[in-house]
């Protein structure tokens, strides 16, 4: 492949980019007119605007981001993830179109994209399932019926739900048929697919997910796990690897498993595996993702493996150039996902513009990001602003070193994720690795970051009073270091 075009916008289509370039490829970056300034559209070799900032309008436009692409004389399509990653009518219309697309073929990504299906697939091989239905559920009675059998609390899932949406849990059976009426006309709304079925909700699970690779050539290997339990509505926030709690066995085990479920269809790619575990360390399939995974950096960072060079070697034919028994785990990554959003307010998008905008930087810092200072933060799209990624030789020196970036990333202008990451990471929970998908709900009380930024207000309004004291005398003895001071102190104000 000469040319890629990267059907996707900001930080991961940078992210692609930069592998692209190291192996010499040429890029054709696409965008909306709400991303005309996009630092993914200057480093690219090429780049069209596909139309207006709804996606839409623009980002989701299959059809015609590929008539683009031929003009272009393109011959690979990289959808990166989100938009059209995981529409399989789209990875057909790519090929249709001459073009290869780099991810898997369309029927592993039409029954994967639906978790009945993806049941189904996988029902052949030995792989634990969450006790539960296997069929979509129309019929209360049945399902109060079942509910009854697996035991309350459930949970309600949409077959075709994602991005932690289409889910409600069911306490008690007077709810369950109410719940189920809501949760079917939600997901018909929603995701055009009222199917949905009925789960045993695992009281206090982590989130662990299994990084897989496979070639066209047969070859499927494990990258190790993530573990992706710290979220907030159902969505991560902060993932590391390994896992705090993964024994070897068990992981030599979830990766068997993980494998079985790519071979179970037929998976070409980069591809991730779901698994919740319970507090027994039992471990169940919740699904699988045909795409690059937002939390991809921290298997780069253990295995030094790129895995965006991985999907583009594996669509150009070639075979793995290792083997299960070759990968190994090196060290621990941590990924903080920064976000406009203000974990003060629930977690809202705090959409505004970046007024300052500075990187941390140093040994074992990676930033994955798609904004310079002085951008807008786009309302049309996922409010992401970076992937902030750090990695050292334990896991000790690689939240040590995520405190110090936290410390040192300035972003103004905006509520961000990076003080409940602080929050996170400073938690005797996270630290001791005593923790489930609850930690928000058991552990984060907003008022707390408000008491921090209280006190720090205290401190910054301080700093800035002796501050002004300073400056009166120096500016009687004319003596001066103004630049230095002003930027500490507008630093402390502005972190809040
Ligand atoms: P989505 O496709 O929307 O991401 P998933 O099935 O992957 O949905 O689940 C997302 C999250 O929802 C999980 O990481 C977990 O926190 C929670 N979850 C899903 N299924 C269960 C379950 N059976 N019991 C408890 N929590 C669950």
């Amino acid at each position: 492949m000469q040319k890629i075009l990267i059907a996707n916008r900001g930080e991961i289509a940078l992210r692609i980019m930069r592998s692209l370039k190291e192996m010499g490829i040429q890029t054709v970056a696409i965008y909306s007119e709400a991303d005309r300034n996009s630092p993914h559209i200057q480093y690219a070799d090429e780049a069209i605007c596909v139309g207006p900032p709804a996606s839409s309008e623009s980002y989701l436009r299959g059809a015609y981001i590929i008539e683009q692409a031929k003009k272009l004389q393109v011959d690979g399509i990289h959808p990166g993830f989100g938009f059209l990653a995981e529409n399989a009518t789209f990875a057909q219309q790519v090929t249709a179109a001459g073009i290869t697309f780099i991810g898997p073929d369309p029927y592993a990504i039409e029954v994967m994209g639906s978790k009945l299906a993806a049941k189904e697939a996988v029902a052949t091989y030995n792989i634990p399932m969450v006790p539960g239905t296997d069929r979509a559920l129309t019929d209360s009675e049945e399902a109060i019926a079942i509910a009854k059998t697996i035991g309350f609390p459930i949970l309600i899932k949409a077959s075709a739900g994602g991005g932690g949406k289409g889910m409600r849990i069911v306490e008690h059976e007077e709810e369950l048929a109410s719940q189920m009426q809501r949760a079917i006309s939600e997901a018909q709304a929603a995701f055009g697919d009222g199917s949905v079925f009925i789960e045993k909700y695992i009281a206090s699970p982590r989130h662990i997910e299994i990084q897989i690779l496979a070639d066209k050539h047969g070859n499927v290997v494990h990258l190790f796990e993530r573990e992706c339990s710290i979220q907030r509505r159902h969505q991560k926030v902060i993932e590391e690897a390994p896992s705090a709690v993964l024994t070897p066995e068990l992981r030599a085990k979830m990766g068997q498993s993980a494998v079985d479920v790519a071979k179970a269809c037929d998976y070409v790619g980069a591809g991730t595996v779901e698994f919740l575990i319970d507090d027994a360390l039992n471990y169940y399939f919740l699904e699988m993702n045909t795409r690059l995974q937002v939390e991809h950096p921290v298997t780069e960072m253990i295995t030094g493996i790129d895995l965006v060079k991985e999907q583009v070697k594996v669509a150009r034919g070639e075979t793995l150039s290792f083997k299960q028994d070759d990968l190994t785990i090196n060290g621990h990554a941590l990924e903080l996902r920064v976000y406009a959003e203000d974990p003060a307010n629930n977690f809202l998008p705090d959409i505004g513009n970046l007024q300052s905008y500075q990187r941390p930087q140093g040994p074992g810092i990676r930033v994955d990001d798609g904004f310079e200072e002085g951008m807008d933060i786009p309302i049309y799209y996922d409010p992401m602003i970076a992937k902030l990624v750090t990695y050292a030789a334990t896991r000790e020196e690689a939240i040590a070193k995520m405190l110090r970036a936290i410390e040192e990333y300035n972003i103004t202008g905006i509520q961000t994720t990076l003080e409940f990451g602080r929050y996170v990471l400073e938690h005797e929970a996270f630290v001791s690795g005593k923790f489930d998908t609850h930690f928000v709900k058991k552990h984060f009380d907003p008022a707390q970051l408000y008491e921090e930024n209280e006190e720090e207000a205290t401190v910054a309004a301080l700093v800035a009073a002796q501050y002004l004291q300073k400056l009166k005398m120096q500016n009687s003895s004319g003596n001066d270091n103004l630049f230095e001071k002003q930027r500490v102190s507008k630093w402390k104000l502005n972190r809040r």
